[in-house]
């Protein structure tokens, strides 16, 4: 990592800015995701700038985004990795069109400016403004990769490309979303790094009884009845537990050494957090620090005249990186108590979730960044409660180093949460400018 440390130029946030607003003017809901226009638009503007760009798709209409740009001499690879699909919208639900990409106020309003079309403007207009002025890495490569499929589970996306084109994407340093939102303790303020993502083991919890007319209730032994308490009892979390992002977070956050914590002093850190800020901790510390278990759907009899002889609650329970069904399961039994005896418990396609580690030469080169951008703030890391690309390459390239962060600061932690995946989405220019800023700066940084 080099030392030299430049200036972004003026005016590429306004050219970040003014790419998001093409790009949510481009609907790309999933289903059916339709990304090739957007696709297209971003490889026209890099193929000009000097990078080799290359369509890949699994289907039609929905290609993946390869942009290289290749140094003199070997050396790592970086890839600034961002999908390009979103979610839908309900109209109805927004105050504003949610595809017209309108600038108002310094904010650029639209589906996908948060998640997650805003960071991949700001990686594109960085990395085309540095290739277009001639800059080339001094060794390694830059990679621009933007996926299809992201918010329906990658399997045409980044799953895919990472099975199927391992040497186009291959990276050492991947930065993709999950990170960077700021928010405020006390005096101090941080900037979340996301070094990895929770797993989804979900699981069917299943009561048995005995079929039998609805008219005669004596007649069988009601399973809805028999799942019930187990039901109410998923109001409950399982207890918290040490891990090592989790601990650093809280470590940094408080300004202490919980190194050795054992679950009670994790549990004293947490509630001494909960009294600088509840919010903190119920996004981000307490999902980090445990199993979750969440009930999201229920089925009992097909008949409305039937006693049923078979009731199921679907869970959606979320692992921390590493941990698997096996842990979910006895998280899961320590909720139910006695309960758990008389109860089946089958899960489903299962995924581990995995991280990187928070100390390397990609978190100093942001942490170097972010003391010039921002001096007196600090990074903490995160792992993120739900799931990005980052794992299927964290997953594929063994050595590689995964991270989401994509400062931003004007809407913060807790504005940003809002606005993933709900009404009124938009992305502040400022924001886009320190982003973009970031880009430009991490990519001299590191390739040199
Ligand atoms: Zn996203």
């Amino acid at each position: 990592m080099g030392e030299e440390t430049t200036v972004a130029p003026a005016g590429l946030g306004a050219q970040a800015a003014e790419l998001l607003s093409e790009l949510i003017r481009l609907d790309t809901v999933n289903p059916p995701g339709n990304e090739e226009p957007a696709q297209e638009l971003l490889a026209s503007r890099l193929t000009d700038a000097g990078f080799e760009c290359s369509l890949l798709a699994a289907e039609p209409g929905r290609p993946n985004l390869v942009a290289r740009l290749p140094g003199e001499v070997e050396g790592e690879t970086l890839c600034l990795l961002g999908h390009v699909d979103t979610v839908p919208a309900d109209a109805s639900e927004w105050s504003f069109d949610p595809w017209s990409g309108e600038i108002v106020d310094g904010e650029i309003r639209g589906r996908g400016a948060q998640d997650m079309k805003g960071q991949v403007a700001a990686e594109v207009a960085a990395v085309t403004e540095l290739a277009r002025d001639g800059w080339r890495p001094a060794r390694g490569e830059l990679k621009l990769v933007a996926t299809a499929d992201e918010e329906k589970g990658a399997a045409i996306g980044a799953a895919w490309l990472c099975a199927q084109h391992p040497d186009a994407v291959r990276a050492d340093l991947v930065v993709n979303e999950g990170g960077g939102y700021a928010f405020e303790l006390g005096e101090r303020r941080f900037y979340s790094l996301a070094v990895g993502e929770k797993g989804v083991s979900r699981f069917v919890l299943r009561a048995r009884g005995t079929a039998g007319h609805a008219s005669i209730p004596g007649l069988g032994e009601n399973a809805l009845l028999r799942l019930a308490p187990a039901l109410a009892r998923l109001g409950e979390q399982p207890p918290l537990e040490p891990s090592p992002v989790g601990v650093e977070f809280l470590s940094t956050l408080l300004d202490e050494d919980l190194g050795d914590a054992d679950p009670r002093a994790l549990e004293g850190a947490v509630e001494r957090l909960r009294s600088l800020s509840p919010k903190l901790v119920e996004l981000l510390a307490e999902p980090m620090l445990r199993v979750t278990l969440v009930p999201t759907r229920i089925r009992a009899s097909e008949k409305a005249n039937v006693i049923p002889s078979k009731a199921e609650v679907l869970v959606d329970c979320r692992v921390p990186p590493g941990g698997g069904a096996d842990q979910a399961r006895a998280r899961a039994e320590v909720v139910l108590g006695p309960l758990a005896d008389g109860l089946e418990i089958e899960f489903m396609k299962e995924t581990v979730g995995n991280r990187s580690p928070f100390e390397s030469p990609l978190a100093d080169a942001i942490a170097a960044w972010l003391a010039e951008a921002d001096p007196g703030a600090s990074l903490v890391p995160v792992v993120m409660p739900g799931f990005s690309d980052s794992h299927w390459f964290r997953k594929a390239f063994d050595a590689a180093t995964v991270y989401g962060f994509c400062p931003q600061r004007t809407l913060g932690l807790f504005e940003a949460q809002l606005l993933v995946h709900g009404a009124d989405e938009r992305a502040a220019v400022a924001d886009l400018e320190l982003a973009a800023g970031f880009y430009f700066d991490l990519c001299r940084r590191v390739l040199q």
